[in-house]
């Protein structure tokens, strides 16, 4: 097996590629891949300050390494979801990640500084751990990135991570979804603008630059994903690749050139007007923002249950 550039041995074969590379050249394959991507999609300016959202897992810290090699100013910001010991050991990745490399790094802490869990805030709020997660996350973004003056903020989603989006949007026709699955969201009404630079890559290509580049990262998944849908979506796009290496890329990337654009009208009619959340003063398009709702939801006094005193059961007479 020999690397396609320059002929020495290989250490990993890309089928999509159909090709082999060796170290040095699936390393610099993997960087090309995302600067290919952020100019193809004007995802990032030279001079922008980027946010990075990091998990401790594979993709994110891949994703600072690379961005920080291509010479953008990156610094990272982690959400402790107070997931027992996910989140410590997660949290442990990223702060040593941090540390060897000088990233500067923002943490939010949700317990600590929203008084929930996601495992018994969600269930407390009557929400999957999941969506509560999502919604979280996607707010403690937001308002970083607009407290903190930030360009934009990166996201480590790969080609496997749009691929089964897609599918799941394809497949309920969720048109509304599909008209916004770019890898860019522009900034707009007080929201940050949105990356995905890593899109050309997929799980195993960063896993493999994570080795390659001597990158610890966290390999047990939240134990809360089980039984998300995606990932069945994932399972079934990684059998397809199997037999037709390339499908995914093909159907992520032609959904993108094709089709997109006739779902563009679809995610328009949808955006409600934007007012300033009364308690966060977060963009929304309510009174009160969805995450000022799941945080009030989460941290509810629970009732409790009392049983009927012996005093109020009814006597037959
Ligand atoms: S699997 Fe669900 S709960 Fe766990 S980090 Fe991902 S979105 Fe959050
Ligand atoms: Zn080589
Ligand atoms: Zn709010």
């Amino acid at each position: 097996m020999k690397c396609r550039v320059c002929r020495g041995p290989a250490v990993i074969d890309v089928r999509r590629h159909n090709a082999n590379f060796c170290a040095e050249h699936f390393v610099k394959l993997c960087r090309d891949q995302v600067a290919k991507a952020i100019s193809e999609f004007n995802m990032l300016q030279p001079d922008d300050r980027v946010l990075i959202a990091v998990s401790g897992g594979k993709d994110s810290l891949a994703l600072c390494d690379i961005l920080d090699h291509l010479g953008y100013r990156v610094e990272g910001f982690y959400i402790s979801l107070g997931i027992g010991e996910y989140s410590k050991e997660s949290r442990g990745y990223v702060e040593r990640f941090a540390s060897q490399r000088d990233l500067p790094l923002i943490i939010d802490d949700l317990p600590i500084d929203y008084g929930f869990d996601i495992p018994h805030g969600s269930r407390a709020a009557k929400r999957a751990p999941c969506s509560a997660c999502g919604l979280s996350k996607r707010h403690l973004f937001d308002e970083a990135a607009r407290k903190g003056g930030y360009d934009v903020v990166a996201t480590g989603h790969n080609l496997d991570d749009e691929a089964a989006v897609l599918m799941g949007n394809t497949l309920h026709w969720h048109t509304e979804y599909l008209g916004r699955q770019a890898p860019v969201l522009p900034a707009h009404d007080g929201f940050p603008k949105k990356v995905k630079p890593l899109v050309r890559l997929t799980e195993r290509d960063t896993a493999a630059y994570c080795l390659l580049r001597n990158i610890d990262y966290m390999v047990e998944e939240c134990p809360m994903a089980a039984g998300n849908r995606h990932l069945f979506y994932k399972s079934a796009l990684n059998d397809i690749e199997v037999s037709s290496p390339g499908a995914k890329h093909s159907f992520y990337f032609g959904f993108l050139q094709r089709a997109a654009q006739h779902f563009a009208d679809a995610a328009g009619q949808e955006m409600p007007a934007i007012r300033a959340c009364s308690q966060c003063g977060a963009p929304c398009s309510s009174e009160t923002c969805a995450f000022c709702r799941l945080v009030d939801r989460a941290t509810a006094p629970v009732p409790i249950r009392m049983k009927p005193s012996r005093s109020s059961t009814k006597v037959k007479t």
